[in-house]
């Protein structure tokens, strides 16, 4: 089976990488394309923050190494897994995710300067219509950084630091990248030694080994309200990364909604297509026409007389999505119909039929010269195929085409 390796390219690891090789990978890019430093490259932060999002979860990283990315749930982020195990490890990783640093952190020369308040991080959230149009209250389990309960955030018992050995106190090491034909490219990567403070504790707290936060899983209640659209955000003020003396940031989810198999959504409004028979479309029927969002069948009555033309578009006024934090108004339903047609022979008694159906325009003839013809079938695939043929092989006759073609031009 091929292997899918989007994800490690994305990265920029191999796809033997072992978790903290990926870890590593995914903190310098995370720091490169933060939408903080660059605001031009939101759209890559997400894909790294995706990539990592799979890959740094044994289970989800060995269902996308054996099914790619459309896994079985399909879809994007889908793999079956509900919202809550898609969050497990979104913020996991010893010492937090690296969300404290901002943008001047990496130029800066000598101690670097300590943000205030935590960046946000941001995260997508599928979501499908029937959520969004219902509601819906889920968990989300999480894993960030907390201030260590054991040393309260000191790394130590006493609080007293020493100078990082492993960066000499400047809370940064020095990475090389090669950037093409033997160039090498210099880069400062926060030290992993000290969480890039520049200093150790001296007697090291068991619990979080110095680093003064450990990770937990902590679970959140998300409401998605009726009407949200795709794009919102849903903002989880300080759910961040805790860091001593530093506010956490928050927590964005940015709702994606799945396409929906029946329904499209502009605004408030939402279209479906439905299919009756020319039956229906000329004597009129009474039936359920489709199943909407909260299982309810929307049935319409459309008295005889009333032509539906295929293509035709009709709606239902308030049967649309309710409005964010308005549920009681609601947009429209568009219904537009598609008229199936009996098949050949369907009848024997043409006559009846005629006799029924509005009388035949007729035509005076006013051509002088009229070619008749049995139609074939075509398709629109092969239009535009019969002048390349002629240009291929029947160039030595293209004299009789030429008659021909003055001929037609000429009536
Ligand atoms: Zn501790
Ligand atoms: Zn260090």
């Amino acid at each position: 089976m091929a292997i899918e390796t989007r994800y490690y390219e994305i990265l920029e690891v191999e796809t033997d990488a072992s978790d903290h090789e990926i870890k590593r990978a995914y903190r310098k890019l995370a720091m490169k394309y933060h939408p903080d430093k660059n605001p031009d490259e939101g759209e890559r932060f997400k894909e790294i923050s995706h990539a990592y999002e799979i890959l740094s979860d044994p289970d989800s990283r060995a269902k996308y190494d054996r099914f790619g990315e459309d896994g079985p749930g399909g879809g994007a982020g889908g793999y079956g897994m509900s919202a809550d195990d898609l969050f497990a490890n979104l913020f996991g990783g010893g010492g937090g995710m690296g969300f404290g640093f901002d943008g001047d952190d990496f130029h800066s020369h000598g101690m670097p300067r300590r943000p205030h308040k935590g960046s946000s991080t941001k995260s997508p959230l599928n979501v499908t219509l029937e959520d969004l149009y219902l509601g819906k209250k889920t968990k989300l389990a999480l894993q960030k950084s907390v201030i260590c309960s054991n040393c309260d955030g000191k790394g130590g018992k006493t609080g007293a630091t020493k100078k990082c050995g492993a960066c000499n106190g400047r809370g940064f090491q020095v990475a090389m990248r090669q950037v093409g034909m033997g160039m090498i490219q210099q880069m400062q990567v926060p030290c992993d030694e000290c969480n890039h403070t520049g200093e150790i504790a001296k007697d090291r707290c068991k619990k979080c080994k110095g680093k003064k936060v450990t990770v937990q899983k902590k679970y959140l209640e998300v409401f998605i309200e009726k009407g949200m659209q795709d794009g919102q955000k849903i903002v989880m003020k300080g759910e961040g990364d805790q860091e001593p003396g530093v506010e956490p940031g928050d927590i964005i989810l940015v709702l994606e909604q799945k396409s929906h198999k029946i329904f499209t959504r502009e605004g408030n409004d939402l279209h479906c297509h439905v299919t009756i028979s020319l039956t229906e479309a000329l004597c009129g029927f009474e039936k359920v026409i489709v199943t909407h969002l909260d299982g309810r069948g929307i049935q319409v009555k459309q008295p005889a007389g009333q032509v539906i033309k295929p293509g035709m578009v009709k709606r239902i006024p308030n049967e649309g999505m309710p409005t964010y934090k308005r549920p009681d108004a609601r947009g429209d339903l568009y219904i537009q119909f598609e008229v199936e047609f009996p098949p050949d022979n369907f009848t024997a008694d043409y006559s009846n039929l005629e006799s029924l159906l509005p009388k035949r325009t007729k035509t005076k003839p006013e051509h002088e010269i009229i070619d008749e013809y049995s139609l074939i079938d075509g398709d629109m695939d092969s239009f535009g195929a019969s002048s390349q043929s002629r240009n291929a092989y029947d160039e030595d006759d293209s004299e009789d085409d030429e008659d021909h073609g003055v001929r037609c031009a000429q009536q």
